[in-house]
């Protein structure tokens, strides 16, 4: 089977909609979800359900089989994942999946910033455990920024400490895509894919491009590092993620995120989403 975890997630989703597409039968499809009541539609349309949480390795046995080729989408719950993605990687081993994917980070050992640091630790063990694999190592999504625009048009503004920094996002969908090309393709084992989209855009143009979008005023504002953080936690943000948020815009101010291999594009056969698609989605609501 193709098998899919974090499958109720959104980039999981997007995947096993791409697998669909791409005209693999449900049958073949796996989806590890923790919860199957929230996979209802999933398994109605003939995908199989392997109910499994990354916090208990015991469960993890029952989600994959030998020669199942095996993506592993990195888990959300950010600070536990050496440990989650560990138990993913033991289970899989001990299934004798026949590819072991998984959704790194742009930069791979080279990236340097805090959030990095467990996508690190996991290449590792999975480069460690002898299975073959493939790295996707994924840069930022559009949606980071264009699900997030109400304080934007409620304030007129842009607030991060990017400086001049650039992102090449792409959007969630592209990054899907590129997962389902190598689950569905051949010679992919071994590589490590530099996943970004076309274009590189600086914080000033993302604000005058939802300001074109909206029509409404609305500029980018640079601030240091520490009023970033104020500016997160006084909108509600826990304080560690709002210090791995500002690390991240110290990081596109460094231009860590700023690549643009191709390697996306080449990957899924077709450009990347524009951002100004994804803004307009997300105006859109
Ligand atoms: P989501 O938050 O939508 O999905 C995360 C998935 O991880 C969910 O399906 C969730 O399960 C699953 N998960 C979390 N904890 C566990 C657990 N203990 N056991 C089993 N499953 C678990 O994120 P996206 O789909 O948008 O992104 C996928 C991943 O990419 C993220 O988890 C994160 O690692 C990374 N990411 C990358 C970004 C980028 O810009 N490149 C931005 C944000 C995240 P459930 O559905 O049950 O909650």
């Amino acid at each position: 089977s193709l098998v899919i975890t974090g499958a109720t997630g959104h980039l999981g989703r997007l995947v096993i909609e791409g697998l669909l597409t791409a005209g693999v039968p449900a049958g073949e499809i796996a989806a590890v979800v923790r919860d199957k009541d929230r996979a209802a539609d999933l398994a109605e349309r003939g995908v199989e359900l392997r109910a499994a949480d990354y916090n208990a390795p015991e469960t993890l046995r029952g989600a994959f089989a030998a020669g199942d080729r095996v993506l592993l989408v990195s888990s959300s719950e950010v600070g536990r994942r050496v440990a989650q993605h560990g138990a993913v990687v033991d289970a899989a081993r001990e299934a004798g999946v026949a590819l072991l994917a998984y959704t790194s980070i742009l930069g791979g050992p080279d990236a340097d910033f805090d959030l990095a640091a467990e996508h690190k630790v996991t290449e590792r063990l999975i480069v460690e455990s002898g299975l073959p694999y493939t790295f996707l190592r994924n840069g930022w999504y559009h949606e980071n920024y264009t699900e997030h625009l109400a304080p934007v048009l409620e304030h007129g503004t842009v607030i991060a400490s990017a400086g001049e920094g650039r992102v090449a996002s792409a959007a969630r969908a592209d990054y899907a895509a590129a997962a389902v090309a190598v689950l569905t393709g051949e010679g992919h084992e071994g590589k490590a894919y530099e996943l970004s989209g076309d274009v590189a855009w600086s914080m000033a143009e993302y604000a005058a491009e939802v300001a074109a979008q909206s029509g409404k005023g609305i500029s980018y504002t640079d601030v240091p590092a520490e009023r970033h953080l104020a500016v997160l936690t006084g909108a509600g943000v826990p304080e560690p993620m709002a210090a791995i948020l500002v690390d991240v815009d110290a990081a596109v101010g460094r231009g860590r995120l700023a690549g643009t291999t191709g390697d996306l594009a080449r990957l899924i056969g077709r450009p990347t989403t524009p951002l100004a698609d994804a803004v307009s989605a997300g105006l859109r609501g």
